[in-house]
């Protein structure tokens, strides 16, 4: 009877000043350092590959997973040049097996959701941000891209979009990057501070910044013509390693 009465008092109490107060916590959310050991290490994925060839058109040389992973090789040297240290999720020959990404998150206490993996023998986004989060475990990860292709029914959309979630603790530095990229890129470009659950499950992961990068639409005969060339992929990948190192450089660094 007591019990009740005071499970009753605290259902009131919740009821009157709220239960959690999950956005104070999420205001008081601290934002961690970058770069904090002198190295500006970036993770760069290639969206798509082994049994998933992602969006493909009748205007795209390739499929998505062709073009991501030479654009990822291209954004790779573009931010070596730049002083970076990279590394890839996959190098389009070769990804880490469910076996090793479930070894590394033990071995770094990471609950593995196998529940959350879609389908066998594809390198899921799941699989993806889950490894790069146990990478982040080992080595200070300084900023974290998962780069794609985009398609439509509507053949007319052509943009670039520029996606993170809104629980990363970097928002700040992502939001800011966003709005120089968009700028620098095409002013159509879209951007968005994706909720939680409707984040891409590869930027929902670890507190590094993490940005989903849509380079065009496929099913846009013009942005098709400007994916399938490498000198436009070389200039929209220099543009994107330019304004990510100067995001990550005027981050709040070691204190
Ligand atoms: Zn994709």
């Amino acid at each position: 009877m007591k019990k009740a009465f005071i499970v009753l008092l605290a259902l009131l109490a919740c009821l009157l000043w709220g239960c959690g107060g999950s956005e104070e916590s999420e205001a008081e959310l601290s934002i961690p350092p970058l770069s904090t050991d002198g190295r500006t290490v970036i993770v760069l994925d290639a969206g798509h590959g082994f049994g998933d060839p992602g969006c493909s058109s009748e205007y795209m040389v390739g499929t998505e997973a062709d073009v991501t992973i030479d654009m990822v090789m291209l954004l790779k040297n573009a931010l070596i040049e730049r002083g970076a240290e990279v590394v890839l999720t996959h190098d389009g020959e070769k990804y880490p097996s469910e076996q090793e990404i479930i070894n590394l998150c033990a071995e770094n206490g990471i609950d593995y959701r196998e529940d959350l993996v879609t389908e066998d023998g594809v390198f899921s986004a799941y699989e993806r941000g889950i490894y790069v989060l146990a990478l982040s475990k080992d080595t200070e990860i300084d900023f974290f891209v998962s780069v794609h292709v985009n398609s439509f029914t509507d053949p007319s959309v052509d943009r670039y979009e520029l996606y993170y979630c809104n629980k990363n603790p970097h928002t700040a530095l992502l939001s800011g990057l966003c709005e120089t990229l968009s700028a620098r890129l095409d002013n159509a470009t879209k951007t968005a501070a994706l909720d939680y659950k409707d984040a891409y499950i590869v930027t929902k992961y670890g507190s590094y910044p993490s940005l989903l990068v849509e380079t065009g639409y496929a099913s846009n005969e013009q942005a098709a013509q400007k994916l399938n060339s490498p000198k436009w992929r070389e200039e929209f990948c220099n543009i994107l390693a330019e304004e990510i190192i100067n995001a990550i450089l005027k981050s709040p660094q070691e204190a």
